[in-house]
C-alpha cells in the first residue's frame, strides 16, 4: 500500500502497516519525514504519481481536501483500477465530490474518519469509520484492520465524515463546557485543573449512562424542561456575575427545547435577564 502524507497521523498509519509486515510506499511534501520509515523498510516515492502507481491501494492523510486535490490532480491518470482510501478530515460533501472525481478517473473510493490520535493507531481502542466502496473495504480489510478497528457505515461516501464530525461535535461540546466550568471555578480562586480532575471528571463519568436519553429533543411539556431552563439561566447568570460570558452555555444547551427552535437561546437568555433583575 501507499501512504500519501506523513504528518503526525500519516506517519502513525505507515508505521502500523510496516510493523505488521505490509510492503509500504510513502510520499510526503517534506521528504525528510520519510527517513526513519525508509530505515524500517518503507520505499520512498519521488513524486505523488510514482507513489500512486506503486500500489493498488493508496491511503491519503493530509491537512485538508484542497491539499489532497492539488496533490492528486497531476496523478489522476494513475487512479484507474486503483483504490483511494482517504482519511483526510472534511465534510460529507467533500467526501462525495472526491469520490465522484476519483470514479471519473476510473478509480474506486473509500472515505474514512479516524476516531483516534496518532499514538492510538495500531492499538486497541483506535477506530476508523469508513464509507463508500464496500468492495474496496472488503478487499483491503486485512491492512485496514492493522491500523485500527474498522467499521463500514454504508455506500454513501459522506457517511464516515458525517459520523466523524458528529462525534467530534460531542467531544468539543464537552471540552467547551469543561473549560467554562473551570473558568467559573477560577473566578473564586479555585484551581481549575484540580477541579476538573477531582470534581468534574467523576461527575461527568457518573452521568454517562444517561447520555443516550438526551439524544432526542425533550418534550417541552415535560416539567423537567422548565426546571432545566431555570438551571441553565442560573448558570448564565452566575457566569455573568463572576465576569464571564454565559453565551456559550445558552447556545450549547439550545437542544433542551424542540429541535431547530431558534427561540430557545433568546428564551433562556431572557429568563437569565429576568431572574437577574
Ligand atoms: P499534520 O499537520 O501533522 O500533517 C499535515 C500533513 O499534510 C503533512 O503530511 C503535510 O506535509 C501535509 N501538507 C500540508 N499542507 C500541504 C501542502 N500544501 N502540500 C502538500 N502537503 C501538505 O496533521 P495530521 O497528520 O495530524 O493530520 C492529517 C489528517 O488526519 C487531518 O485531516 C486530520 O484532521 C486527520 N486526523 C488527525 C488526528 C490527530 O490527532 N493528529 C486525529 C484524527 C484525524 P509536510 O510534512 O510537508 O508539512
Amino acid at each position: 500500500m501507499t501512504v500519501l502524507g506523513l504528518g503526525a497521523m500519516g506517519r502513525a498509519l505507515a508505521e502500523a502497516a510496516l510493523a505488521a509486515g505490509h510492503p509500504t510506499i510513502v510520499w510526503n511534501r517534506s521528504a525528510g519525514k520519510a527517513d526513519d520509515l525508509v530505515a524500517r523498510g518503507a520505499v520512498r516515492a519521488a513524486t505523488v504519481t510514482e507513489a500512486v502507481r506503486a500500489a493498488p491501494v493508496v491511503i491519503a492523510c493530509v491537512l485538508d481536501y484542497p491539499v489532497l486535490r492539488d496533490l492528486l490532480t497531476p496523478a489522476a491518470g494513475e487512479l484507474a483500477g486503483r483504490a483511494l482510501v482517504n482519511l483526510t478530515n472534511g465534510t460529507p460533501d467533500d467526501a462525495r465530490r472526491t469520490g465522484e472525481w476519483v470514479a471519473g478517473h476510473g478509480g474506486d473510493y473509500l472515505d474514512g474518519g479516524i476516531m483516534a490520535v496518532p499514538q492510538m493507531i495500531g492499538r486497541p481502542g483506535a477506530l476508523i469509520l469508513y464509507s463508500g466502496s464496500r468492495e474496496v473495504f472488503d478487499r483491503h480489510r486485512a491492512v485496514l484492520d492493522v491500523l485500527a478497528e474498522s467499521d463500514h457505515l454504508g455506500a454513501d461516501a459522506g457517511l464516515a465524515a458525517l459520523y466523524d464530525l458528529a462525534m467530534l461535535g460531542g467531544m468539543y461540546g464537552m471540552f467547551a463546557g469543561a473549560r467554562h466550568a473551570a473558568a467559573l471555578v477560577a473566578t473564586v480562586g479555585g484551581d481549575p485543573v484540580r477541579f476538573v480532575e477531582q470534581r468534574l471528571v467523576p461527575w461527568l463519568t457518573a452521568l454517562l449512562p444517561v447520555l443516550p436519553s438526551t439524544a432526542e429533543a425533550d418534550d417541552p411539556a415535560d416539567s423537567s424542561v422548565a426546571m432545566q431552563r431555570v438551571a441553565i439561566a442560573n448558570i448564565i447568570r452566575a457566569s455573568r456575575e463572576q465576569g464571564l460570558s454565559g453565551d456559550l452555555l445558552a447556545h450549547l444547551l439550545a437542544p433542551i427545547a424542540p429541535p431547530a427552535d431558534p427561540r430557545i437561546t433568546e428564551d433562556v437568555l431572557r429568563l437569565a435577564d429576568r431572574t437577574a433583575g
